[in-house]
């Protein structure tokens, strides 16, 4: 299995303090918890977070019921993350119910 951090390919939430010109600039996001894969990471904050030259990685990931989550990490290329509500979220999050649980053993397989 080839690991690699999948990459936050862009971010609705501007006012989040690692955000600059819809890109993530944390090292590595966490996302999920209670329920929704919201970004645990979104912080807002005077101070510039994270390093222009750092493009954002999900560094872990507990939606375990999301198709691209293998071992509360996720397997996807990359994600997009934007606001749900009044908080931050994974928006490539796919239900492992909506795919099936056959076609989601498939896909890890070929990971
Ligand atoms: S992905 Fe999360 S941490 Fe990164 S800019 Fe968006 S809300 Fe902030
Ligand atoms: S795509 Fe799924 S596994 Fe990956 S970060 Fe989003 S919710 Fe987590």
């Amino acid at each position: 299995m080839a690991i690699k951090s999948p990459k936050v390919s862009s971010c609705e939430v501007a006012e989040c303090a690692y955000n600059r010109n819809g890109e993530c600039h944390a090292m590595a996001i966490t996302i999920g918890g209670e329920g929704c894969p919201m970004c645990d990471t979104y912080f807002v904050s005077e101070e510039e977070g994270g390093f222009n030259e750092i493009k954002g990685s999900v560094g872990a990931c507990h939606q375990e019921d999301c198709r691209y989550n293998d071992a509360l990490e996720c397997i996807a290329k990359n994600i997009s993350v934007g606001m749900h509500g009044d908080h931050a979220e994974c928006l490539t999050y796919e239900s492992v119910e909506e795919i099936g649980e056959e076609e989601y053993e498939e896909e890890l397989e070929e990971v």
